[in-house]
């Protein structure tokens, strides 16, 4: 990833649904800003803690020139952490560090059909590579959420069937994992985004889609974790850098 930093400031939050805050970030952070060609554009956020950087990644939800302002949109997951509980309390003239852009994968144009997937941490790059189809894209996208409340219109092809699912009390990815695996598979070249909660989409989807169904890399490359039940954001990356290795013998890179 480009890591040049800059300063944003907070001009507004938005409570968007029970557990998903919008942030919109301006000041010269927006100015230094160079948008990425990518859907799943993000960035670091950082997060000084007793003289430490603590970095965590989120997804630039939308960018919007007129205004000079980015928005993210923060998965409020209860009082630990540390970026959650910070986009709660966010107030206005408040200032924060950010790297980036990165980013790696758009929708393409060239794909028969598109699949989905993820829970809340993944729905604003969903959100953002549905808008990003062609009008006449075709597929299926999967958002897994805790329930009614936390669903979020959204602007879909209309050929892509959006797939709202409920887990309740369910852990999380379990519903998505089985949705996505008993779901009907079209014909033709997929092109694949799946992200979530990781031991979901490692260990499950990423097997299915890449071994079961045979997708190549070139159409499956992003399927990756975004966060791991029980971890910090430091503790997932060592889980992330274990796993690699440990698949590095095996036909099936770790992507991201
Ligand atoms: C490329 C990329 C893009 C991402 N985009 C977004 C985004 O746009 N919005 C977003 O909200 N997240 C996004 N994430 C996920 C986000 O980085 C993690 O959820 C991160 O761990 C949150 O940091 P925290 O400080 O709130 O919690 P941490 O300090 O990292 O973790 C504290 C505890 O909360 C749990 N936890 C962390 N995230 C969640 C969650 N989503 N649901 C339930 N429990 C959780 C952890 O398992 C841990 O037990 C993205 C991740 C990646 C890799």
């Amino acid at each position: 990833m480009a890591r040049p930093r800059s300063t944003f400031t907070v001009q507004r939050t938005e409570r968007l649904t029970p557990h998903l805050i919008r942030v919109h970030l301006g000041g010269p952070g927006f100015s230094a800003f160079q948008p990425s060609e990518f859907s799943d554009s993000y960035i670091k956020l950082i997060f000084p803690r007793e003289g430490i950087d603590v970095l965590r990644t989120y997804t630039v939800r939308s960018i919007d020139p007129a205004a000079g302002e980015l928005a993210v949109d923060f998965v409020y997951h209860g009082d630990e952490g540390i970026a959650g509980p910070w986009a709660a309390a966010a107030r206005p003239g408040e200032t924060i560090d950010a790297f980036g852009p990165g980013g790696a994968y758009s929708p393409r144009a060239d794909a028969d059909w598109h699949l989905l997937g993820g829970d809340e941490a993944a729905l604003p790059a969903i959100a953002t590579a549905l808008e990003a189809m062609n009008s006449d894209a075709r597929g299926r996208a999967f958002v897994e959420v805790e329930g009614p409340a936390d669903e979020l219109p959204l602007t879909t092809p209309a050929g892509v069937e959006l797939i709202w699912l409920h887990r309740g009390t369910r852990p999380t990815g379990e519903l998505l994992a089985e949705s996505v695996r008993n779901a009907p598979w079209d014909e033709g070249q997929v092109q694949v985004f799946i992200h979530g909660e990781a031991e979901s989409v490692m260990h499950n989807l990423r097997r299915y889609i890449r071994r079961e169904r045979n997708v190549p890399a070139e159409w499956a490359a992003s399927i990756s974790g975004y966060w791991r039940r029980g971890r910090t954001e430091e503790g997932f990356r060592t889980w992330k850098a274990d796993l690699a290795t440990k698949e590095s013998a095996e036909p099936i890179q770790a992507s991201r």
